[in-house]
């Protein structure tokens, strides 16, 4: 089921079989025909996660990144699109010698063709591969008759793990192994037998569910594993040793267990927990993509909220972050006077018109009042927007994504995009991925990073235009990053001396923090934040 917590439990293997001493490698399967996940609505899809490579995927390759502290390259991912996509294009161009091409075997063989890819060159011990979707559903059974086959071939090497929610239905208050039995029923139909059980529920499994599960679905109860709900991610996998799923796996697999090292991510926990009685940081993160029909949702900004967490954690102060919808902020100056009540302002990365004059509003009044601002990607340009209409006075300044006929298009498309756009050529055609930038020195940015060259993940279309740039620094406005030719802008900030801490990145650092190395951005934000709240208090 998606939304059970697939990636983060895939996520959480990866880090306890890595602390027993293997090397170990993420793969995501997600079922659709999108060939990536750039052109999807967030709304649909939650957040699009960028690799280095520049590939866009699925939020839980950020996941994946964040509990293995490592990146992931671009040949873990893939989708039906991509697979079926790279066989068409091989037939038409007469790759399969004239043979009819069904889906059995040529489509799965294809799956393990590229699963073979990507464990050759991880050169990992052990390769986790997450099947997205639901067992039984049309999606994911070609993914899933590849898996049978693998283990055909290589008996003693595989092993299926099935993630399944056991819902407690409200009125009757008893915790249901009948889906979770059924799941492993239709597995079993397609020839896949799992040999352990991710229980995901609201509360721990009990030993008479563990026993009802284990008798249903030929799975020994030591190897049923209960997962219910935390409150933090990173719990998982200290909650997974307790019941000791390292171990299941390693015998199952018939590896030697080496040595067991969850120190650092044990002592993360503990920091964690131990902040929550400290006075919190508020954080209004602004944004448009946070309600669908009756509900609110967050993993449209899940690596933002993840990195002001790492952040959080490594000053030791606890965090409550806010959901700001930008379009309230539009027209009531009422409401943009209760921003005042932030330690930080966060405008993320969009696209498009909706929103973005409340989000403009948020940006004047965070330069205006001195609280801390953080503009990513969309964020730094409606920075740049905002000062160029207020400090420079060019009152119609825009972005040509918006404005095509702008007067002051302070922020517009590069030649090379324009072609692009021209030919409605949408799909991974944007700047995406890492790029280098130098930083200029004595500036927010180079003492936060502590290097002068860094590399950071892009995903955007248009840039700050070259033809404003003089303006805007001699009005004070810093730009502390530039790519290595200087053509390009990547950080805005303004001097300590205007503003404790107004800085705005083209790129996604978000894409980059780790628990156990929270990125530098997010750190100095947030440092600046802890001044607020003493400013705060005095007042
Ligand atoms: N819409 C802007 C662009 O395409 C910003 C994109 C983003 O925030 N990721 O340049």
């Amino acid at each position: 089921m998606s939304g059970v917590g697939k990636g983060v439990t895939v996520s959480s293997i990866g880090k306890i079989l890595s602390a027993r001493g293997f090397k170990l490698n993420l793969m995501k399967i997600d079922p659709y025909l999108n060939v990536d996940a750039g052109t999807m609505n967030p709304i649909e899809h939650g957040e699009v996660f960028v690799l280095d490579s520049g590939l866009e995927c699925d939020q839980d390759m950020g996941n994946y990144e964040r509990f293995l502290g490592a990146s992931v390259p671009p040949e873990n991912y893939m989708t039906s699109g991509m697979v079926y996509k790279y066989v068409i294009d091989k037939e038409r161009a007469l790759g399969y010698d004239g043979k009819c091409v069904d889906p059995v075997p040529y489509i799965s063989e294809e799956i393990l063709r590229r699963i073979k890819r990507s464990t050759d060159r991880s050169q990992a011990d052990i390769s986790v591969i997450e099947i997205g979707g639901t067992a039984g559903e049309y999606q994911n059974t070609i993914f899933i008759e590849a898996a049978r086959i693998l283990k055909l071939r290589s008996p003693d090497d595989v092993i299926f793990v099935l993630v399944s929610y056991l819902p407690i239905p409200n009125k009757v208050g008893e915790m249901k192994t009948k889906p979770t039995q059924y799941a492993v029923r239709t597995l079993n139909s397609y020839g896949v037998h799992p040999e352990v059980i991710i229980a995901r529920s609201e509360r721990p499994l009990d030993l008479k569910r563990k026993e009802k599960l284990a008798f249903a679905s030929n799975v020994p109860p030591a190897n049923i594993i209960s997962a219910p709900d935390v409150e933090n991610i990173y719990e998982i996998p200290l909650n997974f040793e307790k019941d000791g799923l390292s171990d299941t796996l390693l015998r199952l697999l018939k590896l030697r267990p080496r040595r067991h090292d969850l120190k650092d991510w044990r002592a993360l926990v503990a920091r964690m927990h131990a902040v929550k009685d400290k006075e919190p940081l508020r954080i209004g993160l602004v944004g448009k993509y946070f309600r669908t029909g009756d509900f609110v949702l967050s993993d449209v900004y899940l690596s933002v909220i993840e990195s002001l967490k790492h952040a959080a954690a490594a000053l030791a102060r606890p965090l409550v972050i806010e959901w700001l919808n930008a379009l309230d902020y539009e027209e009531n100056e009422d409401q943009i006077k209760t921003l005042s009540a932030y330690h930080g302002l966060l405008v993320p990365g969009g696209f498009g018109t909706r929103g973005i004059e409340g989000k403009i509003k948020v940006i004047k009044f965070a330069r205006e009042t001195g609280v801390p601002f953080l503009g990513l990607c969309y964020g730094m340009q409606l920075a740049v927007i905002e000062y160029a209409r207020q400090v420079l006075g060019l009152t119609e300044a825009h972005t040509t994504e918006i404005n095509p006929e702008t007067k002051y298009p302070v922020i517009d498309l590069m030649p090379e995009q324009k072609k692009n756009l021209k030919n409605n050529n949408y799909g991974a055609t944007m700047r995406l991925g890492a790029y280098p930038a130098k930083l200029l020195n004595g500036t927010i940015a180079r003492a936060a990073y502590g290097a002068a060259q860094i590399s950071e993940r892009h995903r955007h279309r248009y840039e700050v235009n070259p033809a404003y740039l003089a303006k805007l620094e001699e009005n004070g406005m810093i730009f502390s990053g530039r790519s290595p030719d200087g053509r390009l802008m990547e950080i805005m900030e303004m001097s300590p001396a205007a503003h404790p801490f107004f800085l705005g990145t083209q790129f996604h650092p978000e894409f980059k923090s780790r628990p156990l190395a929270p990125h530098p951005l997010f750190l100095a934000f947030l440092r600046a934040a802890t001044e607020r709240a003493k400013l705060c208090r005095i007042v």
